[in-house]
């Protein structure tokens, strides 16, 4: 239901300065709203302690902070923990927190939506088979990460402002078709006096946006771009990445040899392995020949099956016959970990078994 308060979170510290002054309030009372919201993830005024009773009751009346709930979750076997959050039109969304390390200093690296859904319908992924409905606002981007970090903080009994140590855009939708929004969440993170995480720790994944890929480069920012692949030549991506049809690979290489050239950094392809369908010695030569000439990292990941796609993970032989063609023709390849599949929390798997996977 939309609302008619104004929204606090997502404003950094000199608008939230200007918006305490705007009603008659001295501006170091957004210091410590602040403060309250991006290290404790408060989001009731009558819980900041240290504002006088007065202003709590008037902030309640005209504003709001929208950190999602987490309102069901599940703990795989390799601790990734799959949330699901509800948005304040009751919309809801999924978001995976993977350990990095083990241990009490462990840190999360946590996988963020960016919408409710995703239009862009790859053939193989949960994600995009269940349709889309609209994007989300960057301050429910970042509402995200505090409410997943408030939930694990709780769970852990941790008081560990710093433990979401990385943060990638790898969750439902397609990122840069939510281009100005995700900005905004990014300049937030990456503020030091909110959510402090260095532009070098986040990274956004896209499957091929190619208006998006230039306007990143040009932020001049130091991200981690990370683009899915999955398929080397035009006619099998148009199948299993229909955005293909609009920026076929020429278009995308193109948009990424920009990307390396003003950003002077390393990109990341992501490539699902699917079983008789992309890992044959033609895909993997067709690969060396497209991504050799650019600063690349191949990252191949064994598909996760979802039910009733059709796609199954090739056997391990296979996947390791395809790492070796492509490490000697001289791609620089990882094979990546597999984590919280037991939970559907991998990578194509949100929003699969929707409603029965909660079951503790
Ligand atoms: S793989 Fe990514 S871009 Fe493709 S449908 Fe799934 S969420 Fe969207």
């Amino acid at each position: 239901m939309a609302s008619n308060k104004d929204e606090l979170l997502g404003k950094d510290l000199e608008e939230l300065e200007n918006y305490m002054i705007s009603i008659g309030q001295a501006a170091f009372r957004a210091r410590q709203i602040f403060k309250w919201i991006y290290t404790k993830e408060v989001n009731s005024f009558y819980d900041m302690s240290d504002l006088p009773r007065e202003l709590r009751k008037k902030l309640d009346a005209i504003a709001q902070i929208s950190i999602p709930r987490v309102l069901k979750q599940r703990v795989s076997n390799d601790g990734t923990r799959k949330y699901l959050l509800e948005l304040r039109d009751k919309k809801r969304i999924e978001g995976v927190l993977i350990p990095q390390g083990s241990g009490k200093d462990s840190r999360y690296t946590i996988c963020v939506s960016t919408q409710v859904g995703c239009p862009v319908g790859c053939s193989f992924c949960a994600t995009g088979q269940s349709g889309f409905q609209r994007n989300l606002d960057y301050y429910e981007i970042i509402g995200q990460i505090l409410g997943s970090r408030r939930e694990l903080k709780r769970k852990l009994k941790s008081n560990e402002e710093n433990i979401i140590s990385n943060v990638v855009y790898m969750g439902m939708g397609e990122p840069l078709l939510n281009y100005d929004e995700m900005i905004k969440s990014i300049y937030m993170l990456n503020h030091p006096k909110a959510l402090g995480i260095g532009q070098r720790h986040i990274t956004v994944s896209t499957a091929g946006e190619v208006k998006g890929i230039k306007r990143l480069a040009n932020e001049g920012m130091q991200l981690t771009l990370a683009v899915s692949l999955h398929a080397c030549d035009d006619i099998l991506r148009n199948h299993l990445v229909p955005l293909n049809r609009k920026y076929p690979l020429s278009a995308l290489i193109e948009a990424i040899e920009y990307y390396i050239s003003v950003t002077n950094r390393r990109v990341t392809f992501e490539y699902v392995l699917m079983d008789e369908v992309n890992i044959s010695k033609q895909d993997a030569q067709n690969m060396i020949r497209l991504l050799k000439p650019l600063l690349a990292n191949v990252n191949l990941i064994p598909y996760n099956e979802v039910a009733g796609l059709g796609y199954t993970k090739p056997s391990w032989p296979k996947i390791q016959q395809f790492f070796g063609w492509l490490a000697e023709g001289g791609l620089n390849v990882t094979l990546r970990e597999e984590k919280g599949s037991d939970i559907m929390a991998a990578c194509g798997q949100l929003r699969a078994g929707y409603s029965n996977i909660y079951r503790n």
